[in-house]
């Protein structure tokens, strides 16, 4: 029997069920991965797709899983053009029997699953899709997709009660060779319509796509630099490489499973120490899982400006506004360093997405749907079901939405940054100023902003709102929507 595996955000060869039943109902297993130019065109709201960052790490990752085909004595098979059509001509052409995958739970990814499976059908080969992407699988829970609690605790108290996480699939050592086909060329950043990122030395890591390179983060986070015994008291940092695992990347394109990370996270329990950090980080991951079942469960809803809990806010499309939020150049530093780390690394720490999201929804105003696709751009970790279920939450619009919540921008940086590294790392103009002063430039006196260097208004931006008067106007309008 002839199968082939189609490769999506499942970047690996272990732990990876389409590829381990292919080995073993085939005699032949031919993996494809397909550059679908919907990927590299533009969002509703007009930002590329994929932006620079994200499409080299996805460049890097296919070249490395086409790496571990080879060194399994296969190939990967590299295509441009949209799935739904490239495979069924390459069953056609192959005499393919069957075609598998790893299934996704949102729109896009749905619609080309259902066009592929719709042709399919027509040739007569059979089709298999598979769950791979959570930590626990959805067979595995203690309740139907269809009855997820709609609040998170109640959902890890349940699964971490009554579930178990299924023990990882090992990877391939030998495969079949590929029958005689072209296996087409990796395609450049140029071809992709992509200039190639500049590294900016400031940023917290050079993130380099591909399960090598992930299990070698992993590596080094985990047991060489042995971070993850004090990564609950680390987790909330801004800057540097190792106050979080960085791990977002590599679970996003699928180059490492989340279930090879727990097995991890268990061997360092049993080799060094156990306690609420490991615990902690796995935690995180049932986050991750959370928001794929809740996607799976509400299909379109995440992405309805009124969000899973349907509340029609009125939000504001004032672009000016969310041009200087996008550029980092709100006058607020702690906005402003985070945005400015997005576009020029692709990456921002957890606490960094809350407090730029909470300000463009709570202080702003502004649509979440356009701050989610500027991520969906820029990110190099973009995981459609986090991105979108995180959103939802920040901007008060998720399932398990508490009323009209926002971060203190001034508190939470005086928190988080209390010498002010982190923004005069990213804001170079503010070098100069004082720590306890940094965080609201726009305070200072004319003597001091001559003392030190920085004249508002033309090195650094006057604040773009009053942050109190703000919140106090959007907290009406979200009122207001919890009214109608
Ligand atoms: C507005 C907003 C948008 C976000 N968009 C994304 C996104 O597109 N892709 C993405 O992977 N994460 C997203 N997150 C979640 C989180 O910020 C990142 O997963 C995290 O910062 C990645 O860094 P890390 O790998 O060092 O995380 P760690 O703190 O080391 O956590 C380990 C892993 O747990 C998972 N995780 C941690 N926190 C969350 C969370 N809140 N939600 C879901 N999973 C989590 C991630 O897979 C992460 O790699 C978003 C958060 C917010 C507030």
């Amino acid at each position: 029997m002839r199968i082939l595996v189609w490769f999506r955000n499942d970047l690996r060869i272990h732990d990876h069920q389409p590829l381990t039943q292919a080995m073993k109902q085939g005699d032949q297993m031919i993996p494809i991965y397909c550059f679908d130019p919907r990927q590299f065109g533009e969002t509703r709201f007009g930002f590329p797709k994929t932006g620079a960052h994200r499409a080299r790490f996805l460049l890097e990752s296919v070249a490395d899983l086409r790496q571990s085909f080879k060194t399994c004595n296969s190939n990967l098979v590299i295509r441009r053009g949209q799935p739904e059509t490239i495979i069924p001509e390459l069953v056609k052409q192959l005499d393919i029997d069957a075609v598998y995958w790893h299934e996704e739970v949102t729109t896009e990814e749905r619609a080309i699953e259902q066009a592929l499976e719709s042709k399919l059908e027509q040739l007569g080969t059979q089709v298999e899709t598979f769950w791979g992407a959570t930590l626990y699988h959805p067979d595995n829970l203690p309740f139907e997709l269809s009855q997820l609690p709609e609040v998170f605790t109640q959902f890890r108290k349940a699964v971490e009660k009554n579930s178990s996480i299924d023990v990882s699939l090992g990877a391939p050592e030998r495969l079949p060779s590929l029958p005689q086909l072209e296996a087409g060329v990796l395609p450049t950043l140029e071809d992709l319509g992509l200039e190639p990122p500049i590294h900016d030395g400031r940023s917290v890591l050079q993130f380099k796509g591909g399960t090598r390179t992930g299990m070698e983060r992993l590596d080094d986070y985990f047991f060489a630099s042995d971070c993850l015994k004090d990564y609950k008291q680390t987790r909330n940092g801004l800057l540097g490489a190792n106050y979080s695992s960085k791990f977002s990347p590599w679970l996003a394109l699928g180059c490492l499973s989340p279930r090879y990370i727990f097995e991890a996270v268990q061997r360092y329990e049993t080799e060094r120490v156990r306690n609420n950090s490991t615990y902690w980080l796995v935690f995180e991951l049932l986050w991750r899982d959370y928001f794929r079942f809740v996607c799976a469960k509400h299909g379109d809803r995440v992405f309805y400006p009124s969000g899973l809990r349907g509340l029609p806010v009125e939000w504001k499309q004032d672009w000016d506004r969310f041009d200087l939020w996008r550029r980092g150049e709100t006058g607020f530093p702690l906005v402003d360093a985070n945005m400015r780390e997005l576009t020029a690394s692709g990456f921002m720490s957890n606490r960094g997405r809350q407090n730029v999201a909470s300000f463009l929804t709570k202080n702003l105003g502004i649509d979440w749907r356009m701050g989610a696709e500027w991520f969906e751009s820029q990110l190099v970790d973009y995981d459609v079901c986090s991105n979108y279920g995180n959103w939802n939450y920040t901007a008060g619009v998720g399932n398990d939405a508490r009323g009209f919540r926002y971060f203190n921008i001034p508190k939470q940086a005086k928190d988080y940054d209390p010498d002010g590294d982190y923004v005069k790392h990213w804001l170079p103009e503010l070098a100069q100023v004082p720590a306890k002063k940094v965080h609201e430039p726009w305070k200072l006196q004319d003597v001091e902003q001559k003392r030190f260097g920085v004249r508002l208004g033309i090195d650094y931006p006057n604040p773009v709102v009053d942050l109190q008067k703000s919140v106090e106007a959007n907290e009406k309008i979200y009122t207001a929507a919890l009214d109608r």
